[in-house]
């Protein structure tokens, strides 16, 4: 495993550190490390692609979020094969006035020295894939395997992925089937792609037919995804080489598939905890009662206590959500509420009228309280 610093370290920015944070630091760094400061400096070119690399992660929700869970390891997958290189960076057009003077006078050129992101280095991978999947509750609660039908790109049997009718490219003369051309500039020396090749190293004479010469044709497969008891709405999971072929026998892209938690019509999540609003009559609140209520594994037993108040809230331990990769689960929460009859039998009415006249005058204001004493309760568990 390679000895790579921590990104947060790198930006010197803390781990609760916001977009626009992060985006400062950054460009702190990047003018740091300029060329124009740190003349025949390669610590500085090191120092500032390292800086590059955090960003990219940082700046991106959904790296960033599989970084702050894995490390290093979690976002390995959007990188090129030997690691970050340039490109892999998005940000060039952000940062106009520190790149357009770092790279464009070094290449004459405006903007991205790296144009429309053409293949890298020879042996092009294979685009990485989104699917969204959408789950109840209850399977995020118990794991669920869904499988789906997806277009993605595979190699063309005609020609086996080359693109090349014969099967028989031609190493390209400009780069001698590097794909890369390096420019020397000052004390920079950076590789761009080979404009003949677009980065392949090879030249096709005569194109597959079938493939017009891309090497890839879409195909549809069916795909089955294991979904882990626990998972958040909007976690993606990760399947290695699931994504499109690659041209030319280069590495498999990946397949992200993103998990969406449906809402639930009768129970409210908060991460490893569920909450379910229970409406109860009067007497049941003032008397206590033995309830059927719904959990998430089917029905249980709960037992009102007498004198129950409304919006009182009672933990049942374990009865919540999984927790991925624990044995733990969460709770479930009932919320009570004490539902005021609207309409009354004359009987009824009666009885309550009787009732009514053991009542207190006034009952103490503190009982106005209440309400947000629930909410405070929730809020202390939940850190709302
Ligand atoms: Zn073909
Ligand atoms: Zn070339």
């Amino acid at each position: 495993m390679s000895q790579k610093r921590d990104y947060y370290e790198v930006l010197g920015v803390g781990k609760d550190a916001t977009a626009d944070q992060i985006k400062k630091a950054y460009r702190r760094l990047a003018l740091k490390y300029h060329p124009d400061k740190n003349p025949n400096s390669p610590e500085a070119v090191e120092a500032f692609k390292e800086a590059s690399e955090a960003y990219e992660v940082l700046s991106d929700a959904d790296k960033r979020a599989r970084y702050d869970r894995f490390g290093h390891e979690g976002v390995r997958g959007s990188f090129s094969g030997g690691g970050f290189d340039w490109s892999d960076f998005h940000h060039f057009d952000d940062f106009g006035d520190i790149f357009g003077s770092l790279f464009g006078s070094l290449f004459g050129m405006g903007g991205s020295p790296f144009g429309g992101r053409t293949q890298r280095r020879g042996k092009a991978r294979g685009r990485d894939l989104l699917h969204e999947v959408t789950i109840t509750l209850e399977q995020a609660a118990l794991g669920h395997e869904e499988e789906f039908s997806l277009t993605h790109r595979e190699a063309c049997d005609s020609c086996h992925g080359s693109g090349s009718r014969d099967g028989k490219p031609r190493t390209c003369p400009q780069c001698r089937g590097t794909g890369q051309m390096t420019v020397r500039s000052g004390i920079m020396i950076v590789s761009t792609t080979c404009d003949q090749c677009r980065g392949t190293g090879e030249i096709i004479e005569n194109p597959c037919s079938s493939c017009s010469g891309s090497g890839l044709l879409p195909k549809r497969t069916k795909i089955k995804v294991k979904i882990p008891p626990g998972i958040q709405s909007g976690q993606r999971i990760q399947m290695r080489g699931q994504g499109d072929g690659a041209p030319r026998g280069g590495p498999r892209g990946d397949l992200y598939v993103q998990v969406n938690v449906a809402e639930h019509e009768t129970f409210a999540r908060e991460g490893e905890h569920i909450v379910l609003d229970l409406p109860v009559t009067i007497s049941q609140a003032a008397l206590g009662a033995t309830l059927e209520i719904p959990t998430l594994e089917g029905k249980t037993e709960f037992k009102l206590p007498p004198g129950t108040q409304t919006h009182e809230v009672f933990k049942i331990k374990g009865k919540g959500m999984p927790i991925l990769q624990s044995t733990h689960r969460g709770d479930m929460f009932v919320r009570v509420r004490v539902v005021t009859p609207k309409r009354l039998t004359e009987r009824q009415r009666e009885l309550l009228r009787e009732l009514a006249e053991g009542d207190a005058e006034t009952l103490a204001p503190e009982s106005a309280s209440l309400y947000e004493k629930g909410k405070d309760f929730l809020r202390n568990i939940f850190g709302g």
